[in-house]
């Protein structure tokens, strides 16, 4: 079934399904990344983590009525999903200050966004995914002035499941990273992760960091920290 490798990014590798042009298999791996590529490490089992915390938001986003790419989780650490091209801008929805949006624009730590912040990145590892704004985005990719604005529309109504599918296991979204593909007929969906990779989960009681910040910040055990989100998503009904 699994067919020719693709693709190989930083945290993935996408895989042809054979005789199929309409899906590809996604193989998360152990490696993980920061500061544009700067600091690399490995963690057995992160993959494992990675792929089953993202089935289970895709499968929560799906009973919400999102559309995306995902079709279902294969086994451990691969998910079968629609083939998109991937249009090559970072969604990023705050809800809470922090990451980049502290250093470049000098909001303390935790200052709540109320409404929500949309941030637009051009995905490109040469210019370190430099922000841009609406004009840019339409002129460096094949989207069109609706369909971003619907995508910001999307990526507003995500962060509203994300923060009740978190807010049920005791987490607080602080931020997020969306991407969206363009599918075989020309449609545009979520497609990508929704990982404690590519979003800023906070512990409602404590405060603690439970997402990659531990390993930006060198303040926790990465795998320990996957390991209790899992585990309180596979608890929860
Ligand atoms: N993010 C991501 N991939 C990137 C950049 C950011 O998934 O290449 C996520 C990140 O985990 C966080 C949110 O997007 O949840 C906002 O990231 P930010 O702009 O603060 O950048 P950072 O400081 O994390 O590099």
């Amino acid at each position: 079934m699994k067919g020719d490798l693709l693709y190989e990014g930083k945290a993935k590798k996408v895989f042809k399904v054979e005789n199929n042009d309409t899906h590809l298999i996604l193989s998360y791996k152990n490696d993980a990344t920061a500061f544009n590529g700067e600091k690399k490490a490995s963690f057995q089992g992160k993959g494992r983590y990675n792929n089953l915390i993202s089935s289970k938001v895709f499968e929560y986003l799906h009973g919400k009525g999102v559309t995306s790419h995902f079709e279902r989780c294969l086994n451990d650490t691969e998910q079968l999903v629609q083939r998109t091209t991937i249009i090559p801008l970072e969604v990023v929805v705050r809800n809470i200050a922090a990451g980049s949006i502290t250093r470049r624009l000098d909001f303390e730590e935790k200052t709540p966004f109320n409404p929500p912040l949309v941030e637009l990145f051009y995905k490109n590892d040469e210019l370190g995914d430099p922000l841009i704004n609406d004009d840019h985005a339409l002129r460096l990719t094949d989207i069109t002035e609706q369909e971003l604005q619907q995508v910001k529309k999307d990526a507003l109504a995500v962060n509203q499941h994300l923060q009740t599918f978190f807010k049920e296991v005791g987490l607080a979204i602080a931020d997020f990273k969306l991407e969206f593909g363009r599918n075989v007929d020309g449609a545009i969906v979520l497609s990508d992760e929704v990982s404690p990779d590519t979003c800023r989960l906070w512990d409602i009681t404590t405060g603690e960091k439970m997402d990659k910040d531990v390993f930006r910040e060198g303040t926790g055990d990465l795998l320990q920290v996957y390991d209790n989100i899992l585990k309180r998503l596979e608890a929860a009904k």
